[in-house]
């Protein structure tokens, strides 16, 4: 039986029998694979806290005939902070599931796992979860080669200036008002919310602790961003309803 270890945050656990956990994990070597932490849900087991969702843990696996398994486990970051708020915790589900739902099983990728780690380190410095999130959806869509594409009309090349213009998932961008009917999935919002998705991918992330967008621009990016997750995907992301659902608590 082969052994190996793995830099892993953890995107999901269910329960399994009465004492273990299935973890599915993202690693910066070996991408997302599942694996079973034996005996994590036993009072004071040692894997126990390394299966929290969103836990960044240094883990030695065995790889198994179905599943590999956890065997040793070193917390290197369970980030308080962001479970202080029910909002963090929202949040901080959210980037889980949306790498989860994007990714396939044993395709590394390290710039999307630095991208989230260090998504989820602002988090824990008490950044805005909604700014964070908006950061992370484009840039681990530009990763993944799922960008949407804002500064010019997809279909004149014109700058998208301060009116309206009309954003659509079919087409991967926005289209100008000045170019006729948009397509049926489109949705209109202000021209001026280009200027905050360059802000978000320029940004170092460290900085994101200190921007302040104002609420209508940051409704208008949720939007549009679900809206195009949302058609890549080809279904709403569970963590979504749950983030609506708590939208009025701090
Ligand atoms: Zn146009």
């Amino acid at each position: 039986m082969r052994t190996y270890s793995a830099n892993a945050i953890v995107l999901r656990r269910i329960d399994l029998g009465e004492k273990d956990r299935i973890l599915t994990i993202y690693t910066r070597e070996n991408g997302k694979l599942s694996a079973v932490a034996k005996g994590a849900r036993r009072p004071g087991s040692k894997l126990s806290g390394a299966s929290e969702p969103f836990t960044y843990v240094k883990m030695f696996l065995s790889s198994g005939h179905n599943l590999d398994v956890l065997t040793q486990a070193e917390i290197k970051e369970s980030f308080p902070n962001v479970k202080e708020s029910m909002k963090g915790i929202a949040y901080a589900v959210y980037l889980m599931e949306l790498v989860n739902s994007f990714v396939d099983e044993r395709q590394p990728n390290p710039e999307l796992f630095d991208t989230l780690l260090s998504a989820m380190y602002v988090l824990e410095s008490g950044a805005n979860p909604e700014i964070t999130a908006r950061y992370f959806e484009l840039h681990s869509l530009a990763i993944l080669g799922y960008e949407p594409h804002f500064e010019e009309c997809l279909r004149c090349g014109a700058k998208i200036k301060c009116e309206k213009a009309a954003f659509s998932p079919s087409l991967g961008g926005m289209v100008c008002a000045d170019c006729g009917v948009p397509p049926n999935d489109a949705i209109w919002v202000p021209g001026a919310i280009v200027s905050y998705v360059q802000a978000l991918k320029n940004a170092q992330p460290q900085k994101l602790k200190d921007f302040k967008f104002p609420k209508g621009a940051l409704r208008d990016l949720a939007c549009v961003l679900r809206w195009h997750i949302r058609y890549r995907l080809e279904h709403e992301l569970k963590s979504v309803d749950f983030i609506d659902s708590i939208a009025h608590m701090q």
